[in-house]
Order: structure tokens, then C-alpha cells, then sequence
């Protein structure tokens, strides 16, 4: 299971149990991304 970083936007592919903050800014609040919200769609 994935998680986006609250702030700073970056992907976090796993976080240890009490750990929940973001490897890049140390902002503690982190999203759950279960299904990809944004999807690349090639549209000729
Ligand atoms: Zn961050």
C-alpha cells in the first residue's frame, strides 16, 4: 500500500508502524493512495 505525502506531494512506497511521516519534508500527514487518483491518458 502507497502513501502521498500530505505537503510536499512525494510517494512513499511504505512506513513502519508509529512512523508515519515523510521521508523528504517530515511532514506527518500522509494519504493513502489505494487507487491511483491521477491516470496518464495518451489522447492523440
Ligand atoms: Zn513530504
Amino acid at each position: 500500500m502507497g502513501y502521498v505525502c500530505g505537503q510536499c506531494g512525494v510517494e512513499v512506497q511504505s512506513i513502519a508502524e508509529g512512523m508515519v511521516r515523510c521521508p523528504s519534508c517530515g511532514y506527518r500527514l500522509l494519504y493513502k493512495t489505494r487507487d491511483p487518483i491521477a491516470k496518464t491518458v495518451k489522447v492523440d
